[in-house]
């Protein structure tokens, strides 16, 4: 996800860090870097300029106190995240309740934008919050395109209204109308009505998707573009918003390797926010737009909050309770409870997409062990668990050399493999122990280990007032005499 523009921004700021006092040109050329980036990523010109424009003389006017400023560089960083947030659509805009339900979802856009994956989507992000929403098949234009919602309305365990077959066939008018009132007999508290979109913007597709707009008065028209079709979708967005009107934009494929920025454009373009995100054909790559989050990704300082609120959405309550009382009351940590890890760590999703959320996943290094993620290793894991019995699973240590010879068989793996998760939990055991005593994680700066939130929401007990560890000598006699001095 914009990765390229993440590397050149990385670099305009190293550029400048290397620089020691920040000068006024210094400025000029970081934002003639940043320009050139923005472009090179089909940014739309007028906003590239505007935001340059923005960036530099907020940062000109910043620099007689910067120069007092211990970490100049630090604060013109600052100016540019906010100033990416203001084109991202400043704050996030989430979708308006109607007062009497329901609430009706209209989604327009190309044919092959995504609009019926991102109705399955949003049908199943909003059952998981407690509403009942019901899809409408209202594309009848695309050749199979009913049949395609309702194979996503049954993943998603959601209902359709689909009463045509689609292809050409149907009235597709009728069908939302009739949509809609279907989901007030039945108390349906919001409608996602699914509507046909061509190859390219024409009269007639403007025409059905202005009738079914009329037809069914829509608390929301949600945009759906294709972030791949480069400097296309500024224009798409534009002929969208003067033909039907929208209030919000979706941004589908953002996992796509394409430049991504001409969608960077459309919030400042069109004035009107984006809203959600689709970043893979699954259900669950899906996400709420956040401004700032997405500036900090594009930054390169990843997107923390989305992976935490993944992780909670992933570990259901009770497994999360479950371990948390567990880790509280000083319960070993068994190869059942990883587990359980495991596959709520498999709902959330494709382990490189979790992982690029991490600060600096678009350094390189970094980029490269992501490419080189072997997303089978979850799946090999937990059928080497799965063929342990309970017992071995609660106390891996009476796995003697026959049992581990049993489970490779069982699973299809290695000795070798067996071996090696044996090994990986057991360090992984010693570690939630060391934590749970009060001691930092090994590799992580000293007390963090106390402090940072584990997935599913774990954090250790406050200490009680004691003393957390009893205070050991230092080996480095530096130290000794800082610490004791
Ligand atoms: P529609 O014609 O607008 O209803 O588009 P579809 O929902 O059928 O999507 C068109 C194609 O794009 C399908 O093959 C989808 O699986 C795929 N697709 C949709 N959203 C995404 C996404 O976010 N990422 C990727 N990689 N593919 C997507």
């Amino acid at each position: 996800m914009f990765d390229s523009l993440t590397g050149k921004f990385a670099n305009a700021f190293t550029a400048l860090r290397n620089r020691g006092r920040i000068g006024s040109g210094d400025i000029d050329e970081m934002c003639g870097e940043i320009r050139k980036a923005l472009l090179d990523a089909d940014v739309a010109l007028a906003v590239a300029e505007s935001f340059v424009a923005k960036v530099n003389e907020r940062a000109q006017a910043a620099l007689p106190d910067l120069r007092q400023s211990t970490n100049q560089s630090q604060a013109i960083f600052a100016i540019v995240n906010e100033e990416l947030i203001s084109i991202l659509g400043g704050a996030a805009r989430r979708i308006r309740l109607a007062k009497n339900p329901p609430t009706v979802i209209m989604l327009a856009g190309l044919q092959g934008s995504g609009k019926t994956t991102l109705a399955g989507k949003l049908a199943h992000y909003f059952k998981s919050q407690g509403d009942t929403p019901l899809l409408v098949a209202a594309d009848l234009q695309r050749p199979n395109a009913v049949n395609q919602l309702s194979v996503v309305a049954t993943n998603a365990k959601v209902p359709v209204f689909a009463p045509e077959v689609g292809n050409g066939v149907g009235d597709p008018i009728k069908v939302a109308r009739d949509g809609v009132a279907f989901a007030r007999e039945k108390f349906h508290n919001i409608v996602i009505v699914d509507t046909a979109g061509r190859l390219g913007v024409d009269i007639e597709l403007m025409n059905e998707a202005k009738a079914i707009r009329d037809a069914v008065n829509p608390d929301e028209i949600i945009f759906v573009v294709d972030s791949m079709i480069g400097q296309d979708a500024v224009r798409t967005a534009q002929a969208f918003l003067d033909g039907v009107g929208f209030d919000g934009v979706a941004l589908t494929k953002l996992d796509g390797d394409a430049k991504g920025g001409a969608s960077l454009s459309i919030a400042k373009i069109t004035a009107r926010p984006i809203m959600f995100v689709s970043t893979g054909e699954k259900l669950q790559d899906f996400d709420l737009f956040y401004p700032d989050r997405m500036a900090s990704r594009i930054l390169g300082m990843g997107d923390i909050q989305s992976l935490a609120e993944q992780a909670k959405r992933a570990f259901d309550g009770d497994t999360a309770a479950k371990l948390e009382a567990k880790f509280a009351e000083g319960d070993d940590f068994t190869l059942e409870d990883f587990l359980e890890q495991m596959q709520a760590m498999k709902k959330m999703g494709s382990m490189s997409k979790l992982l690029g959320m991490l600060p600096g996943a678009n350094s390189g290094a970094m980029k490269k062990q992501l490419e080189n993620f072997d997303e089978g290793e979850i799946v090999r894991t937990q059928a080497i668990v799965q063929s342990m019995t309970p017992s071995e699973r609660r106390e891996p240590k009476i796995l003697n050399g026959s049992r581990r010879l049993r489970i490779a068989n069982g699973s299809g793996r290695s000795v070798k493999e067996v071996n090696s998760l044996v090994d990986r939990f057991s360090a992984a055991q010693k570690m939630m122990k060391t934590m749970r005593n009060g001691g930092s994680i090994p590799g992580l700066p000293g007390g963090l280990g106390n402090s940072a939130p584990q997935a599913g929401g774990m954090r250790k007990p406050p200490p009680n007032n004691l003393p957390n560890k009893k205070k050991s000598r230092s080996g480095n006699p530096a130290k000794r005499a800082q610490g004791e001095g």
